[in-house]
């Protein structure tokens, strides 16, 4: 059995009917039958009928009361035994985590690992390998009752393969077959990949600041600096899965040297590494006594978050590092909203740990800069999930991914 027919006889099948109805359910927390018949506008005989049959194979069940509101209490829906546990995985350039859910995507156990994503696939899949072991062993699970492992990654991935593009970090990773060397381990699991910031954005939509925005842009701020979209409550991927790419944007005609090979991306000016690189040499150089102060021996390398502590000292070279870096963001998030006109742009990764000065001047820069339509009730916040997001992401993505539509009348139910 090839790996995608593997995949497939590793997902439930469901009719279209079904989907609807479990498509709903992934919306809702708790519904009853009587909540999920007024959501969907259906009748309760619908709902009953399609109910039935995913109770009997264990896909949902009942799982408790609803609040008394007169009359009989009402059983409350979840999702059943048939759809396991689920592993959330977020793989980052220097670290990894896991969390392991269960079939209400409950999160029941999690870790936390530094690793070198650069080291490769044997190295970074052994120390998951080992994690995962070490959360199975805690609750007692065995690994077939995985049956949904979502993986965030640092880079780009051709989302119907699951494998990565060319990724700039990455070394050792380009078109390596990330789910077809998980299913060999965890047999029962249908695998899903998605870069990082597309996980964030979907962590954000359904647990975080995210819960009712239509149209959302997720910008990381990490070493590089990429986005999520979400295009009318789903998450948009593009044509091919590289949608949100924008830390290449050009800000600054001739500005310095990217990784990609253009001059002046946002990316190369904005980014946590470049605000890092940039503070070093500010440190070096003696402009700056805070950070000079904070070079405590040689092999000192300051990170962006150390430009934020400077600042709240009132260090003036890190409050114009900030001023300028939140310059770049926010003219490269005016173009975004002149183009998308987006009710949240919210701001993760490390250096959204910078404070608040960053994001007043990104608010600044975009309300000048955009037209006053779109702007009118654009909300511009900080994550609050933090390195959560990816990992409710994961797990989302992970269960929706869980089921596949069959239309075949001889389905066994
Ligand atoms: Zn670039």
């Amino acid at each position: 059995m090839s790996a995608n027919q593997q995949m497939a006889a590793n997902r439930i099948n469901i009719s279209t009917e079904e989907k609807r109805l479990i498509d709903q359910m992934l919306l809702m927390d708790a519904p009853t039958r009587t909540t999920l018949s007024q959501a969907l506008e259906v009748s309760p005989a619908w709902i009953t009928k399609s109910i039935t049959p995913l109770i009997d194979r264990e896909i949902l069940e009942e799982t408790g009361s609803a609040a008394h509101s007169g009359g009989r209490r009402a059983r409350t829906l979840g999702f059943g035994k048939a759809v396991g546990y689920l592993l959330g995985v977020d793989f980052g350039a220097t670290s990894l985590s896991l969390a392991l859910a269960g079939p209400n995507r409950d999160i029941l156990a999690r870790s936390h690992t530094s690793i070198e994503i650069k080291d490769g696939p044997g190295i970074c899949l052994h120390a998951f390998n080992e994690m995962a072991q070490s959360l199975l062993d805690e609750i007692n699970l065995e690994k077939s009752q995985i049956r949904g492992i979502g993986i965030g990654v640092p880079g780009p991935v051709n989302f119907t393969t699951g494998r990565l593009t060319s990724p700039p970090i990455m070394p050792g990773w380009d078109d390596y077959p990330i789910p077809d060397v998980l299913m060999a381990d965890f047999k029962g699991a249908s695998v899903v990949v998605d870069n990082d910031v597309n996980m964030m954005a979907l962590g954000a939509l359904y647990h975080g600041e995210g819960i009712g925005a239509n149209n959302i842009i997720f910008l990381k701020i990490g070493s590089g600096i990429g986005a999520g979209i979400v295009c009318k409550g789903e998450l948009y991927r593009g044509s091919i899965g590289c949608a949100g790419d924008v830390g290449h944007i050009i800000v600054e005609r001739d500005g310095p040297l990217c990784h990609c090979g253009n001059r002046g991306c946002v990316e190369a000016l904005a980014g946590g590494l470049a605000i890092a690189q940039e503070a070093n040499r500010i440190a070096r150089s003696g402009e700056s006594q805070e950070l000079s102060r904070m070079i405590t021996s040689e092999d000192v390398f300051l990170s962006a978050e150390d430009v934020g502590v400077a600042a709240a000292q009132g260090d003036l070279a890190s409050l114009e590092l900030i001023d300028r870096s939140g310059q770049y963001i926010g003219e490269m998030l005016t173009h975004l909203v002149s183009f998308y006109n987006p009710d949240l742009i919210l701001l993760g990764g490390g250096v959204s740990k910078i404070g608040h000065r960053l994001i007043n001047t990104i608010r600044q820069v975009v309300l000048k800069g955009a037209s006053p339509l779109a702007t009118r009730d654009l909300r511009i916040e900080y994550s609050q999930l933090g390195e959560e997001a990816g990992l409710y992401g994961a797990i989302r993505l992970a269960q929706q991914s869980l089921f596949q539509v069959f239309e075949d009348n001889d389905v066994s139910r």
